[in-house]
């Protein structure tokens, strides 16, 4: 094994898929893959996601669209956000991607891609229903929907959804929520009376799918529910939403030694041991991901034992106390994960640091390999879940 890896466990991807598509009942499940399935790798998951049952893969940026079809992905595809003149787009009409599309220039680019192509672009018109994001304002869409209109007259559009995003869809409870969905829904009525009438509504992302089931409409947008981590700790944890933790950040010990009392650890030396105790080096970084904010604040399972990380985290490295005990080098350190080897989650990692889990996978780095593990095309006992 090598200094470090993250194991993406592909079986619990699907089992928390699963889990999405019961509490979604009769929507569909666009699976967001954008960030490289934030952190966890896009080709493995979006394919694991498609064998899953979902019926929708979702990207940010129009190249993230287009890689997904060089993989092989050949199923619906919705790209949300680029800037003017990207180079990708007239390759995601071409391939069939769905765009959304949040203002004039935007469809103009879309329709003249279309033109170029030979081939009407689907597109998906965004509302903006008070994220303050992306999305038309409800009195900018007026004259949007003329455009849309005329495209869609000269052949070059075809309106395939109207949609929106929540800021709250996280927060049971929330009362923007219900005023976005009633903006929404007022939107979705002005573009009917200009006769258009989408095959999709959608609205919901993780939090929404599982807190606001009247968000859920056609089909709900689902990133951090599939990787097995809570859209927020006020909706409940990933365990008792039913998700469990997809990645397993690990690595192994590359140096162990004894140090007195009064010896100080890392840049800075903000850690002083204040009794004799060993030291274990984790050769993983904020370079790779930990964030430098988890010095002195995360603790990492070694032997099923909870270890304190030390000191400051520097680039590729930060050092753990592992106490009289000791250890060894090329001991297994768990930085997180679902818990099987006692570590913590990525979630528990999050609230000690102030971030959202989200951004705790998302950030580990190129430098990790990504090994997959419960694929379903790989045979039992096949898939390297051995503690070497
Ligand atoms: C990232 C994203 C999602 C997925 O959000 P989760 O909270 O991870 O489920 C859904 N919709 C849009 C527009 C997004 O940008």
């Amino acid at each position: 094994m090598t200094r470090a890896r993250a194991e993406i466990d592909l079986a619990a991807l699907r089992r928390n898929l699963g889990r999405v598509r019961e509490v979604a009942q009769s929507a569909a499940v666009m699976a967001v893959v954008k960030a490289d399935a934030y952190g966890h790798g896009m080709g493995p998951v979006a394919r694991a996601a498609r064998a899953a049952g979902a019926q929708w893969l979702g990207v940010a940026l129009p190249s993230e669209a287009l890689a997904l079809r060089s993989m092989g992905d050949e199923g619906r595809i919705l790209a949300w956000l680029w800037a003017p003149s990207d180079p990708a787009l007239e390759g995601c009409v071409r391939a069939g991607v769905d765009l959304s599309v949040s203002s004039r220039w935007a469809l103009a680019e879309v329709a003249e891609a279309a033109r170029r192509s030979e081939r009407a672009a689907r597109i998906q018109v965004k509302i903006d229903t008070g994220l303050s994001r992306n999305g038309v304002t409800l009195s900018d869409l007026p004259s949007l929907l003329d455009d849309v209109v005329a495209a869609q007259g000269a052949g070059l559009v075809e309106v395939e959804a109207i949609w929106s995003h929540l800021a709250d869809g996280d927060l049971p409870g929330s009362d923007t929520v219900p005023k976005q969905l009633q903006r929404y829904l007022e939107a979705v009525a002005l573009a009917g009376s200009r006769g258009i009438h989408p095959r999709l509504r959608h609205l919901a992302n993780s939090g929404a799918t599982f807190a606001f089931p009247e968000c859920r409409f056609d089909l709900v947008r689902v990133g951090i529910a599939m990787y097995g981590l809570t859209p927020s700790p006020q909706l409940g944890s990933a365990a008792e939403l039913g998700l469990e933790p997809v990645m397993t950040l690990r690595a192994r010990l590359s140096n162990v030694k004894a140090v007195g009392a009064g010896t100080s650890v890392s840049y800075g030396g903000t850690w002083t041991a204040t009794a004799p105790t060993v030291l274990g080096l984790v050769p993983v970084g904020y370079a790779d991901g930990v964030p430098r904010a988890a010095g002195g604040r995360v603790d990492v399972a070694i032997a099923g034992r909870r270890c304190p990380a030390v000191g400051r985290i520097a680039m590729d490295q930060f050092v753990v106390d592992l106490g009289p005990g000791g250890g060894q080098h090329g001991d297994d350190v768990f930085l997180f994960g679902p818990g099987r080897h006692g570590e913590a989650t990525a979630d528990e990692w999050a609230e000690l640091i102030d971030t959202i889990g989200y951004e705790v996978v998302t950030r580990v780095g190129s430098r990790v390999p990504r090994e997959y593990v419960g694929d379903s095309d790989t045979p039992q006992g096949d898939n390297g879940t051995d503690e070497s």
